[in-house]
């Protein structure tokens, strides 16, 4: 979902290189079409329910006849996977470009976690720059526009200077002021523990007079602990919003505490500051929060990175690079972010 997200900024790039003229169909699961289907920039969603039984014929059938309608002019390939290579190898006779995910660079980070190595990333030796200006630094080199070496340094995209962006949603009704607090992640390891969440929202509700929404997937039956807290400020949404009302509580929301997954993403592309918490990934991924006001808290240990994606197994006896960050960092870290509001 994050990938997702973080795509429209290419979208947003494209259209301010390639003026009004130019028109995009997004080809993307079913489950994250509701991300882009009433972008303001996309013409088309194209989407692919292989959870729903829908062949792979199928999906090149919508494609083959969007060619037929409004011939294609250039096939962009944002996700550079064994099944983009075979969509891209369908449509061969239309030319394509592949972006650089920086997979071994990622790869050799977590392998060689040597505090050098991490310094060597951090001084963007390897390229492996915050995702958003990564995607438009490779664009900007694949479409040789001198213009676009102007475009990318000044190009900021909507009020809050946000890269990625989302279409406007109408208001879900959750009274305002509030913050979000997110406790869900694509992976299991990649979650900071709902105890700490827990905790840290009654601090929160001490210390502020901001109301607090929990946004969660319907399969986050996890998120029930956050049940046990009774105030008229606090509305448990997990399993109660669409994709769509997520992204409008998302929105609307002052600001949105999470982990490295598609929610912050989201709150970013609507000028919602952030705060991320990272645990076996690392921000030098190139996944960490880039507005201005967002922020992000991650260890620094031995162990860590331990994937790229934080879909492997802890190894160690704790999940040590998610309990180490406390809750007063965060709590702090969340107020110095709301003072500046
Ligand atoms: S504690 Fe270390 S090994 Fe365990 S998930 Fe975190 S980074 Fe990976």
């Amino acid at each position: 979902m994050g990938d997702v997200v973080l795509q429209t900024a290419t979208i947003n790039w494209l259209r301010s290189l390639l003026g009004k003229e130019a028109r995009f169909s997004f080809v993307t699961s079913k489950e994250f079409s509701s991300l882009l289907d009433t972008h303001p920039e996309v013409s088309h969603v194209i989407s692919f329910d292989r959870r729903g039984g829908e062949q792979w014929k199928d999906l090149v059938k919508k494609i083959d006849e969007l060619d037929r309608r409004e011939p294609i002019d250039l096939i962009l390939d944002l996700h550079a996977t064994l099944r983009s290579f075979r969509l891209k190898l369908s449509f061969w006779t239309i030319p394509s470009l592949t972006v650089d995910k920086r997979r071994w660079e990622r790869f050799f980070l977590t392998k060689i976690k040597s505090v050098r190595i991490k310094r060597l990333f951090d001084r963007k030796i390897f390229g492996l720059e915050p995702q958003v200006e990564r995607i438009l630094k490779d664009f900007e080199s694949l479409f040789l526009d001198l213009r676009a070496k102007r475009r990318t340094v000044d190009f900021r995209h909507g009020p809050h200077e946000e890269l990625t962006s989302l279409a406007e949603l109408p208001v879900y009704p959750v009274p305002a002021p509030y913050v979000v607090l997110a406790p869900s992640a694509s992976f299991l390891y990649k979650r900071w523990p709902v105890e700490y969440f827990v905790e840290l929202a009654r601090k929160l509700f001490q210390e502020t007079n901001l109301n607090l929404v929990v946004l969660a997937g319907p399969d986050d039956k996890f998120c029930e602990v956050f049940n046990e807290i009774q105030s008229e400020r606090f509305f448990n949404l997990q399993g109660k919003t669409s994709l769509k009302e997520s992204m409008s509580v998302l929105a609307h929301a002052k600001l949105c505490i999470g982990n490295d997954s598609g929610m912050n993403h989201i709150a970013e592309a609507y000028g919602v500051p952030c705060v991320t918490i990272f645990g076996p990934t690392d921000p030098r991924f190139g996944f960490a929060p880039h507005g201005s006001k967002s922020r992000y808290l991650s260890k620094e240990m031995f162990c860590k990175p331990c994937s790229t994606t934080g879909k492997t197994p802890c190894y160690r006896d704790r999940l040590y690079c998610m309990e180490e960050i406390s809750v007063k960092e965060v709590l702090s870290v969340s107020q110095d972010i709301l003072r500046t509001l």
